[in-house]
């Protein structure tokens, strides 16, 4: 497996194929410097995203807000920082703010923004359902803040996941008039897994007088949709993509089932390692530039524009990850890719050195946060931002605090919910 990795980071021998002719790729070596993390940037950015309007870039996401007050609220964790940079009252208003958009039947809202109010009916009450992805954000960020979750309607949520699940072990993501709504996504499935783990109690075994999910059947379900190359789908037969291989992952690693007798291993750890990939020049150019030179430019443009640096160990000196074959690296796989390998045990396997440089030289932007890709002109957003942190903290970064990789949370937010009586003796 190392011999493997070894050779997607080392410069390519021969480029030239006799259908598609290209350039050779230059390399060039320098000595790196250890780049740091602005741990004050990144904690202002965050308190800008929490205490400020965001840009209108964010207009669409309106339904979406608590996915991002979960990504910033985690982010100001793992950095350490919630109980200083931010007050006891905001924290409370937060707190309140998320159990504002708890449905009377169950479950939660995405924003406030569908909250009907007084004028709810049993006839309007399908514009506003509850929702699995902003019920999981909304527990996680109540764990986050230290809440002793004792609000959340525990029972209800509990028994929606079962109503969610498909006869396949597929989850919908919402149930709007009795009918289950929502593609087959593995985003649904894990987090209808993460809020099992998070409101049962004992590891997701506890509240045995509750309606469950069927584990078999979801078991199978992520069996079924792992592909000829190891990696992991959304559904059967479709392409094996990063994220939703973490979804199973984690979903799996969460139910105790991450082993050999649900999913094949080696070719899944083999097809995660390969998608790291060494930085070239033409990464931060705009791809209609970089087009223009492939289309119209020299020879001599063309070479240098794949120009791979190498350090001292002649090893290349930045290298992301992408989420499927002949994508570019993005900042948001680091995470995808490096936490489902360290649940399984093998992130040593990835060049984290490499990784460390190309989110903290490449992607991290100069007013904190991360953008997705290299590119100059780029801005950080939210999600990027949170996931650069996040895999920055699995790396065991300085200053950042563990992460939990199959919840997305600090290690010490997980500990604390686990600490909870009614969670550790598993009852409502
Ligand atoms: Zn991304």
């Amino acid at each position: 497996m190392l011999r493997a990795i070894t050779s997607i980071l080392s410069p390519p021998t021969s480029p030239t194929s006799p259908t598609f002719p290209r350039p050779p790729i230059e390399i060039e070596m320098s000595t790196p410097v250890r780049p740091v993390l602005d741990k004050k940037r990144h904690v202002d950015y965050w308190r800008r995203c929490l205490t400020t309007p965001l840009p209108s870039d964010y207009i669409p996401t309106d339904l979406n807000r608590m996915t991002l007050g979960c990504f910033s609220v985690g982010a100001i964790d793992l950095l350490g920082e919630l109980p200083f940079r931010t007050s006891p009252e905001d924290r409370a208003c937060w707190v309140e703010w998320i159990y504002r958009c708890q449905l009377p039947s169950g479950g939660f809202r995405g924003s406030p923004a569908t909250d009907l109010g007084p004028l709810r009916t049993e006839s309007n009450a399908v514009w506003d359902p509850a929702n699995v992805s902003a019920s999981f954000f909304a527990v996680a960020t109540l764990v986050n803040l230290g809440d002793n979750l004792e609000r959340v309607k525990r029972a209800e949520l509990l028994s929606l996941l079962p109503e969610m699940q498909r006869d396949d072990g597929s989850f919908c993501e919402s149930i709007v008039d009795e009918q289950q709504v929502g593609g087959r996504d593995m985003r649904f499935l894990y987090m209808a897994v993460a809020l099992r783990w998070f409101l049962r109690g004992k590891e997701g075994e506890g509240c045995s007088d509750v309606a469950d999910i069927d584990v078999q059947r979801t078991v199978a379900y992520i069996q079924r949709a792992q592909t000829y190359d190891g990696g992991i789908s959304e559904k059967p037969f479709g392409e094996s993509h990063a994220g939703m291989t973490y979804c199973a992952v984690a979903a799996l690693s969460l139910l105790g089932r991450l082993d050999e007798s649900s999913i094949q291993i080696d070719p899944l750890v083999r097809w995660l390692v390969h998608r790291q990939v060494p930085f070239e020049r033409k990464d931060e150019m705009d791809q209609d530039d970089w087009q223009d030179i492939l289309d119209s430019g020299s020879e001599e443009e063309q070479v240098d524009g794949r120009k791979i640096e190498l350090g001292t160990d002649g090893r290349p000196l930045w290298g992301g990850f992408h989420g499927r074959c002949n994508k570019k690296a993005d900042t948001c796989y680091s995470f995808w890719i490096g936490a489902s390998l360290d649940m399984l045990k093998k992130l040593y396997l990835i060049d984290i050195n490499a990784n460390r440089r190309f989110l903290l030289e490449k992607t991290k932007h100069i007013i904190g946060g991360f953008m997705k890709l290299p590119e100059p002109e780029g801005v950080p957003d939210v999600l990027h931002s949170f996931l650069g942190l996040a895999a920055l903290a699995l790396m065991r970064e300085e200053g950042v605090n563990r992460l939990e990789a199959t919840l997305a949370i600090s290690l010490q937010a997980k500990e604390r919910l686990m600490a909870l009586d009614w969670w550790a003796e598993g009852r409502l």
